[in-house]
């Protein structure tokens, strides 16, 4: 089985679109819409609103955006069975959490990860850019790695720590690790088309978003705000998803708990973004602190399996048993 096949789609940028100009292009790209589906799905109001152009060029913006966009239309049976025989799985660095949910992390599908600062979240997503290098037979990937860094925490030095412990040569792992800093929420959007640019040339096989909803989170505040925040954070799981069926790459994202009460959530010990994250991501796991290093995940909502925990360990080579 080579799992490093990728399902190849073309897809036409937004100014190959007739009707969008450079400058249309750029609002567009503020707004957060950073790929055609975004805009084959939207009202010709809204569309006009944001963008600062008539309802009728907005019309005619979406239909051509619906013509060029391929819809995802209907697949054959035979065809889902195809694809869904590549799906991989990457190991965690420890046994029990990779049992917990399934057999390591699913390709085709997003994992999120939530829980409270220094619940150990970026040092998971660390670990798993370290083993999605490894070859197949070693619970790896044989891949390259995006990480989509909101938060200023991911650390080389780290990277390398965890390389030697696993008996990889440090600079050869950092060299497959492609990390962007994403500024705000549009250019977080955004950096997921980039990263499918960078998946023609490598095979990227593990894509990374740390934090996940801290940008939406800190941009959209207030009640007035929450459709929109949803709207935005909806149009971003889907791309992420969509990257992750493309390129059979695993999809791990990072979610904080409201510390204080969230306008959508009033208990503090629910994950931001609601109904909409929840919905999109295919696992969820709930990390928390315990005793001495340990951390204490948990396996909540899964469609096909049962709400479990497990004890992990964050130490020096990383996570563990
Ligand atoms: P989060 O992203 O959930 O806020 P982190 O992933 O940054 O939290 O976790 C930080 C914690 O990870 C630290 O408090 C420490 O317990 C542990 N940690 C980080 N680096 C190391 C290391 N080199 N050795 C052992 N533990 C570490
Ligand atoms: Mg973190």
């Amino acid at each position: 089985m080579s799992s490093s096949k990728t399902i190849q789609v073309k897809e036409k940028k937004l100014e190959e679109i007739s009707g969008i100009g450079p400058a249309t292009a750029e609002k567009l790209k503020e707004a957060g819409y950073s790929d055609l589906m975004s805009i084959a799905i939207e009202s010709p109001r809204n569309l006009a609103e944001i963008c600062e152009i008539g309802e009728s060029t907005a019309a005619k913006i979406i239909a051509s955006a619906k013509e060029a966009v391929d819809i995802g239309g209907f697949e054959t049976g035979d065809e889902i069975l195809e694809r869904r025989r590549l799906i991989g799985r990457l190991t965690t660095g420890s046994k029990a959490l990779d049992e917990l949910i399934g057999g390591g992390l699913e390709t085709q599908a997003i994992t999120e990860v939530y829980g409270e600062f220094g619940s150990g979240k970026t040092q998971l997503c660390h670990q798993a850019a370290v083993t999605a290098t490894m070859p197949e037979d070693r619970g790896g990937l044989n891949g390259e790695i995006v990480m989509i860094d909101t938060e200023n925490t991911f650390r080389p030095e780290r990277i390398a720590q965890m390389s030697s412990a696993m008996g990889l040569d440090p600079v050869e792992t950092l060299k497959k690790i492609h990390v962007a800093r994403a500024y705000n929420s549009a250019h977080q959007m955004l950096l997921v088309e980039k990263a499918a640019e960078l998946a023609k040339e490598k095979p990227v096989r593990l894509l990374l978003v740390d934090s996940l909803t801290a940008h939406f989170r800190a941009e959209y505040v207030g009640r007035g705000t929450l459709a929109e925040r949803q709207q935005a954070l909806n149009t971003h799981m889907h791309a992420l998803l969509r990257f992750g069926d493309l390129h059979n790459a695993v999809i791990l994202c990072t979610n904080q708990v409201a510390a204080k009460p969230d306008a959508f959530f009033g208990d503090p010990t629910r994950p931001i973004g609601g109904h909409i994250v929840g919905h999109t991501a295919t696992y969820r796991i709930y990390l928390r602190k315990s005793k001495a290093g340990k951390r204490i995940a948990r396996l909540v909502d899964s469609p096909s399996l049962p709400e479990a925990e497990c004890v992990v360990t964050v130490n020096e080579d990383g996570i563990r048993d």
